[in-house]
C-alpha cells in the first residue's frame, strides 16, 4: 500500500516525495483508521485525502465549505485525468441530476460536496447507495463554535456517517490547532480512536526572542534605528499605547503610521496602504491589524505588550518573513502586562470560561519566562512534540542567559507582606521595605517591624518589579477589586521556608563570539545598555 501511495504521488501529482506528516496520515487512512490532520495553510492537506482516494476502491466523499475551493480542486484533478466532481448550490438541476447519476454508478474517484447538502435527507439516500472509500472533512474547524468560521451544517456530518451501511475511515483536516477546536472535531464528528497528527508549524526563517527592557520605548527606538530600512509591525495592547508609541517614533525620525479600531475608516485605510506600499517603515497597531494583509517583506514583528494567548502571539508574529527570508519576532515582556491581562479577564464577559482564559494567559507568561528554546516551546504548545532540544535560532538558544538568584529578596518581600497582615498593596509594602519615613507607616506601627527598611538600598521600581513577577508567577494572590491586596499562597510559603529557590532570567551581553549569525551581533550590542542598568538597579547580579 505504501509503495502504491508513493507511486500515485509521483505518477499523478508529479512530486518526488511526501512532505512532513503527509505520509503518516495517508498510512493511517489506508489502514482504515480515522485521522485528524492539523497542518498550517499551504502544508499540503489536500494530498492527504486525494492520494488515499486514488489508492482505494470506491469514491471518496470530500466535505468542503468553499465553493471556489471545490471547483479549483476538481478542475485540477480533472486535468490530471482523475475523475472527480462537485455538488453544491452552483449547479443547475440538469448538472445536479447528471452528476448524481454518475456518482451512483461509481464513476468518480472523488466527489466534493458542500456541507449544506447534508441538510436534505434525500441526499443521504444517494450516499448510502454509493461505495464510499473514505470521508474527508476539509476545513474541519468549521464544526466548532470556537473556530472563527463555524458552519452549522458541519454538525450533520456525524449523523450522516452513522446512517451509512458501512462506515468508512474518516479524515478531518484543518489548520486550526487549538485544543478546543481539536477536541470538538473529535467529539462532534464522533471519530473512532483517531490518529491525531500535528505538524509543520515551524517557521525556520523566524528568529524569536523575549526581551525584558527597563524602558521599552528606548529599547524599541534603538532597534528601529538599527533596522531603519526594513518594514515591520509593532503590536501594542491598547489604542492609547499605539497612539503614544507611534507619535514618539515619528518625533524621533522613524516613519510610522498607526492602526486601531478607534480611528476613522479613512485614516485606517491610509495607514495600511502607506505601510503596504513602503511609504512608512513601520505600522504601530493593535491586534485589529493584520487579518488578510499580504505583505511578504515584513522583517520584524515586535510585541510591545504581551498578547493574551500563544495562539494570538504566533499568528501575529507569523506575519513576519512571509517571503521566506529571515525575520525577527521580539516580545517585550513586563510583568505589568500580565496584571493588566488578568484584570481584563476578570472584568470581561461572564459568559466565557475564565479558567481557560487564565490558563492560556499563564501559558503565554511561561513562554516569556522559559529558559528553554522558544521555538520548541511554541511547537510543543501547538502539539508538535518531536522538535529537538534547541534550535540555535532563538534568543534563548543563541543569547546568554543569566539566572539570577533572587531567593533572599523574595523572602524579604514575602515576609513583609505577611507581617503587615496581608492587607496592603505593593505601594505600602515597598514603602515599608525601603523604610520610608511617612507618617502613615508610623501611625500603623510599621516602623517597628523587623522588615522595616530591610531593602532600603533597592529602587522602588525594583521592588515593584519583583512583586509583579511574583504575581505573574502565582506566588502571591491579588485580592480586592478597588484596592488590590497582596496575599501569600502555598507556593509563597515554600519560598519563605527556604524549600524552593527563585531565579529571574536576564539576558546579558557577552562577547560576540557566541552570536552565530550576523543578525544576532547587532542584538548583543543592544543588550549592553539595559542589561547593566537593570541588574544594577535591582541590586542583584554583577556585570560581566
Ligand atoms: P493546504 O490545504 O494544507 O493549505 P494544499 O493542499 O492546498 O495545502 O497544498 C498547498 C500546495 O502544496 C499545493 O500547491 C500542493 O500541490 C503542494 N504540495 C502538496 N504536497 C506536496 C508535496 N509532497 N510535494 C510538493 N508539493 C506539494
Ligand atoms: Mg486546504
Ligand atoms: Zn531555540
Amino acid at each position: 500500500m505504501k509503495d502504491k501511495a508513493v507511486h500515485i504521488l509521483q505518477e499523478y501529482f508529479g512530486y518526488s516525495e511526501f512532505r512532513a506528516g503527509q505520509e503518516r496520515i495517508i498510512d493511517e487512512i489506508l489502514s482504515g483508521n480515522d485521522v485528524v490532520g492539523i497542518m498550517p495553510t499551504g502544508a499540503g492537506k489536500s494530498l492527504c485525502f486525494q492520494v488515499p482516494a486514488l489508492a482505494l476502491e470506491g469514491t471518496a466523499i470530500v466535505i468542503s465549505p468553499l465553493i471556489s475551493l471545490m471547483k479549483d480542486q476538481v478542475d485540477t484533478l480533472n486535468e490530471m485525468g482523475i475523475k472527480a466532481a462537485f455538488i453544491n448550490s452552483s449547479l443547475n438541476l440538469q448538472e445536479f441530476r447528471n452528476i448524481t447519476l454518475k456518482a451512483k454508478n461509481g464513476e468518480y474517484k472523488l466527489l466534493y460536496i458542500a456541507p449544506e447538502r447534508l441538510e436534505t435527507e434525500s441526499f443521504w439516500e444517494l450516499l448510502s447507495q454509493m461505495n464510499i472509500s473514505i470521508i474527508a472533512v476539509d476545513e474541519a474547524h468549521c464544526i466548532s463554535e470556537w473556530g472563527h468560521d463555524f458552519r452549522p451544517s458541519y454538525t450533520k456530518i456525524a449523523d450522516m456517517i452513522a446512517k451509512l451501511p458501512k462506515r468508512p475511515a474518516v479524515a478531518a483536516l484543518t489548520a486550526t490547532a487549538t485544543t478546543q477546536v481539536k477536541q470538538d472535531i473529535v467529539r462532534l464528528l464522533r471519530l473512532q480512536k483517531p490518529y491525531i497528527l500535528i505538524t509543520g508549524f515551524d517557521r525556520e526563517n523566524l528568529y524569536f526572542e523575549v526581551d525584558k527592557p527597563t524602558n521599552k520605548f528606548d529599547f524599541l527606538l534603538q532597534y528601529m534605528k538599527k533596522n531603519s530600512t526594513n518594514s515591520g509591525i509593532v503590536y501594542c495592547s491598547t489604542r492609547k499605547t499605539v497612539d503614544t508609541v507611534c507619535k514618539k517614533l515619528n518625533e524621533h525620525g522613524i516613519t510610522a503610521s498607526r492602526y486601531h479600531a478607534g480611528l476613522s475608516d479613512e485614516e485606517r485605510i491610509a495607514s495600511q496602504e502607506a505601510f503596504i506600499f513602503d511609504k512608512v517603515q513601520v505600522i504601530v497597531a493593535t491586534n485589529a491589524f493584520g487579518m488578510g494583509i499580504d505583505k511578504s517583506n515584513i522583517r520584524y514583528v515586535i510585541h510591545y505588550n504581551m498578547p493574551k494567548t500563544m495562539e494570538n502571539y504566533y499568528q501575529e508574529a507569523g506575519r513576519a518573513g512571509r517571503d521566506g527570508e529571515s525575520a525577527e519576532c521580539l516580545l517585550f515582556y513586563s510583568a505589568a502586562d500580565v496584571i493588566t491581562n488578568r484584570l481584563l479577564i476578570e472584568n470581561g464577559s461572564s459568559n466565557v470560561d475564565k479558567t481557560n482564559e487564565y490558563k492560556k494567559l499563564q501559558e503565554m507568561v511561561d513562554y516569556c519566562n522559559t529558559d528553554g528554546c522558544l521555538r520548541k516551546y511554541i511547537l510543543s504548545y501547538f502539539g508538535e512534540d518531536n522538535f529537538p532540544k534547541g534550535c540555535d535560532h532563538c534568543g534563548n538558544c543563541v543569547g546568554n542567559l543569566e539566572r539570577t538568584d533572587i531567593t533572599i529578596e523574595a523572602q524579604k518581600i514575602l515576609s513583609c507582606i505577611k507581617r503587615t497582615g496581608e492587607r496592603f498593596g505593593s505601594g505600602i509594602i515597598t514603602d515599608v521595605l525601603r523604610g520610608s519615613g511617612s507618617e502613615k507607616l508610623k501611625t500603623m506601627g510599621f516602623d517597628k517591624l523587623p522588615t522595616f527598611g530591610l531593602m532600603k538600598e533597592y529602587a522602588k521600581e525594583t521592588i515593584k518589579e519583583i512583586i509583579a513577577y511574583f504575581i505573574a508567577e502565582n506566588f502571591i494572590d491579588v485580592r480586592g477589586d478597588k484596592y488590590p491586596i497582596l496575599a501569600l499562597n502555598a507556593k509563597a510559603y515554600g519560598l519563605l521556608k527556604g524549600e524552593d529557590k527563585l531565579y529571574i532570567k536576564r539576558i546579558i551581553a557577552k562577547e560576540e563570539k557566541k552570536a552565530k549569525k550576523a543578525v544576532h551581533m547587532k542584538k548583543c550590542l543592544l543588550y549592553q545598555g539595559w542589561g547593566s542598568l537593570n541588574l544594577k538597579s535591582m541590586g542583584i547580579g554583577s556585570l560581566k
